[in-house]
Parts: C-alpha cells; sequence; structure tokens
C-alpha cells in the first residue's frame, strides 16, 4: 500500500504542493483531481521519486526516501507517451522487461499479451512513429505495464486525445486496471475521466488535497462552493 504523508514541494518561494497525505489500497486506483496548477503533476512527481520534497512516501511502511525512481517499482506514463521512436511497438513494450533481465521468451509472450490487453494485438512491428496518437498512449501504457509495476502512476494520460477517443479510452483504461488488479495514481482535470477510472478520488487545490472518497460521495457532497463549482455540480 502507498502513503503518502505530509508532502511538501517548494519551487523557491512557491509551494506547490502543501501538506497532502493520502493513502492507495493495494488493487486499486485513485485519481487526483483538480484544475490547472493546483500541484497535481508535482505531488505525483513527488511520488515517483523525481521531485525532491518534505514528508514522507512509502511503501507498505518502508519509507522511500533516498530509493532511486528505477528502483521504486512504480510504471510511469505521462500527458505525451514519450516512446522511443527509432524502436518499433514490440521494442518500446520489451524496454523494461530487457533492463530487468527477463529472459527472451517469455519477454515475447509478455509483450503479444499486453498489446492484445490494450487492443494492439498485432501490431508488434510497426514502427511507433506511424501510430496515431491514441495507440501511441496504448503503447506507452503497455510498456508501463510490461515489468508489472506495483504502481502505475499516470499523469493526464489521455489529454493530448479528442474528446472521443478520450472517453472511449477511458472506458478501455478503466477495464484494464481492473482486469490487472492494478494499484494506480491516475492524475487528471477531467471529472467525467475521473469518475470513469477511480474507486477514490482526491480533488486538489491551490496545492492542498482538500477532499478524499468516492467518486459518488465526492459529486453528492462536495466539501465546499469551489468544489462543487469545478465539478460542475448541479449545473
Ligand atoms: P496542470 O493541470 O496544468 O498540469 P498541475 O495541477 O499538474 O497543473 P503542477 O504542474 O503540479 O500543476 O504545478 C503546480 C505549481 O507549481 C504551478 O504553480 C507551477 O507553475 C509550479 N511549478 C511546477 N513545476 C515547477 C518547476 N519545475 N519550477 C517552478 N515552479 C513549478
Ligand atoms: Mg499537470
Amino acid at each position: 500500500m502507498l502513503r503518502v504523508d505530509g508532502v511538501t514541494v517548494r519551487f523557491g518561494s512557491v509551494e506547490a504542493v502543501s501538506d497532502a497525505s493520502l493513502e492507495i489500497a493495494d488493487g486499486s486506483v485513485v485519481a487526483l483531481l483538480g484544475p490547472s496548477g493546483c500541484g497535481k503533476s508535482t505531488l505525483l512527481r513527488a511520488v515517483a521519486g523525481l521531485e525532491p520534497a518534505a514528508g514522507r512516501v512509502s511503501w507498505d511502511g518502508t519509507d522511500l526516501a533516498g530509493v532511486p525512481v528505477h528502483k521504486r517499482g512504480f510504471g510511469l506514463v505521462f500527458q505525451d507517451g514519450q516512446l522511443f521512436p527509432h524502436r518499433d511497438v514490440a521494442g518500446n513494450v520489451a524496454f523494461g522487461l530487457r533492463m530487468a533481465g527477463v529472459e527472451r521468451a517469455e519477454r515475447d509472450a509478455r509483450v503479444e499479451s499486453l498489446l492484445e490487453l490494450v487492443g494492439l494485438g498485432g501490431y508488434g512491428k510497426r514502427r511507433v512513429t506511424e501510430l496515431s496518437g491514441g495507440e501511441q498512449q496504448r503503447v506507452a501504457l503497455a510498456r508501463a505495464l510490461a515489468p508489472r509495476p506495483r504502481l502505475l502512476l499516470l499523469d493526464e494520460p489521455l489529454s493530448a486525445l479528442d474528446r472521443a477517443l478520450r472517453e472511449q479510452l477511458a472506458v478501455d483504461l478503466a477495464r484494464l486496471l481492473r482486469t490487472a488488479g492494478t494499484t494506480a495514481l491516475v492524475v487528471t482535470h477531467d471529472h467525467d475521466e475521473a469518475f470513469t477510472l477511480a474507486d477514490r478520488v482526491a480533488v486538489m487545490r491551490a496545492g492542498r488535497i482538500v477532499q478524499t472518497g468516492q467518486p459518488d460521495d465526492v459529486w453528492r457532497c462536495p466539501a465546499d462552493e469551489s468544489t462543487a463549482e469545478f465539478l460542475g455540480c448541479g449545473t
């Protein structure tokens, strides 16, 4: 289980994240929701180990301070999938497995089943530069899932896509995360997406987590007026 206790991130005089605390139970998906600039990405990066932070990030009681990004066992997907353009689809998905020393046969099998899972069965030999944005995001997702991370960190993985594709992929992603029993933290500023994907929602504003709860409860009883306004409740 991931625990974030009183995490604060400062950039000079700006406090981008203030005293944020959060828990993610094994196998559950938490959406971090809030307006642009409220500190969502910064908090995610602090959890990943990409941003120096005060406070504590721990996994099953073990403090992760000093544990470098690649040793945390987390998978990361950002807004723009950042694939390796000179590798084909399979080469991208297999990348982390090769690093982890997974045998060739096991690697090939895992890559093929992951491509099936994200709806890209048979795409292994395609060049990633020839794929659509939505297909590229699916490859990025498969690549992040390949080493079987204990936690998946997704920062607006669908926001570069158009509305229709985003809605479709959000449904696919929700199914995929549940099927695989993945523990995940998903950053989004789209409440529909948060509600589709997550078991729990954490609402952030101006660096603070102002409310945490099940999507329905947050929707029915927003913590305050600005949260209600942001969610568009009653409109
Ligand atoms: P968005 O929805 O637009 O992605 P966000 O909620 O992810 O926004 P962050 O990117 O976490 O917001 O930024 C939070 C605050 O921290 C902003 O005021 C931003 O300008 C500031 N900030 C983020 N990264 C840095 C940095 N590297 N240096 C200085 N300030 C930063
Ligand atoms: Mg962001």
